[in-house]
């Protein structure tokens, strides 16, 4: 129980929030449970100094803004074209899951990732207003789920219902890996400072022996989940944390142990009260998950 308590401080953490750990590199390779060749592309890995820098929070002249804000009018660009994932089997991750607070120790359980130790699981952030990120991100997910799946692709789901416990990051990670997915994204929002708004793409930092297999792909993949999102969401990019809407993370067990190219998206803030507002409702989830979609068919296109 003495690990328990230890990573018991993990599992109240709100994702993405969590420092780096600096560990020794470890020699130790994932397992590696899947023979099948990477896909890597590095044509369009793109580093994650965009010219764009975050929005700043307005503070100067500009009236206080309404306790709700109003949704961003309808994007420009449309939703995109799907047509690139059919066939293609995609693993979608909805971010923790709705029995973890109940079961404490069951998934503060500490799982080795390459680079340290990571708790199982952990119960993820909420709204002011109580508004929980395992049934936003399971909401979200099941929408991008039910679009992939009518353009044609094969989506396998980490978790299927909103009430259970786990599964733990590495099970997450395998679960991707089995099904020999081509692509692969964690949908998560963040527990950030009330005062920053914004999304924040996670793509893993190369960790030899673990992410180097997939490193560049999902630099790309990240470049193009930005792109998309932020023109189709209408969501803006983070204005507390990463470059751009996008930033490197070496620990992630989710990341380190997938071989499938895959990213862990932080969707919005969900103690900003502006993307609090937007997240509860059900027209700005099927956007978000409009533009989660249309970012990964960007990137299978290429
Ligand atoms: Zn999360």
């Amino acid at each position: 129980m003495a690990a328990a308590l230890i990573t018991g401080a993990l599992v109240l953490a709100a994702c993405g929030s969590s420092s780096s750990h600096a560990v020794a590199p470890t020699t130790a390779r994932k397992l590696s449970t899947t023979a099948a060749p990477s896909t890597t592309r590095t044509t369009r890995a793109s580093s994650t100094t965009s010219s764009t820098a975050p929005n700043a929070p307005s503070t100067a002249t500009a009236p206080a803004p309404p306790p709700t804000a109003t949704p961003p009018p309808p994007p420009a660009s449309g939703t995109g074209s799907l047509a690139a994932v059919a066939g293609k089997t995609i693993v979608i991750d909805a971010g923790h899951n709705g029995g973890n607070a109940a079961h404490a120790s069951e998934i503060s359980r500490p799982i080795f990732i390459g680079t340290g130790y990571r708790a199982c699981d952990t119960t993820g952030t909420e709204t002011n207003g109580g508004y929980t990120e395992h049934e936003y991100t399971f909401d979200v997910a099941v929408r991008v789920q039910a679009l992939l799946a009518a353009a044609g692709a094969h989506v396998v789901m980490t978790r299927t219902d909103d009430t259970g416990v786990g599964p733990c990051i590495d099970q997450r990670a395998a679960i991707g890996n089995q099904a020999h997915a081509i692509v692969g994204i964690s949908i998560h929002a963040d527990g950030g400072p009330a005062s920053g708004r914004g999304f924040c793409v996670y793509m893993p930092a190369l960790t030899p022996g673990y992410t180097d297999d997939i490193y560049a792909a999902s630099h790309r993949l990240g470049v193009d989940l930005r792109d998309a999102y932020q023109s189709i969401a209408g969501i803006p990019p983070a204005d507390y944390v990463c470059s751009a809407g996008l930033t490197e993370a070496n620990n992630y067990g989710g990341l380190n142990l997938s071989n499938v190219p895959k990213v862990l998206f932080e969707t919005a803030n969900m103690r900003n009260a502006t993307d609090a507002s937007l997240l509860v409702l059900p027209s700005i989830r099927q956007r978000i998950a409009a533009g989660i979609a249309a970012g990964l068919a960007r990137y299978l296109a290429g």
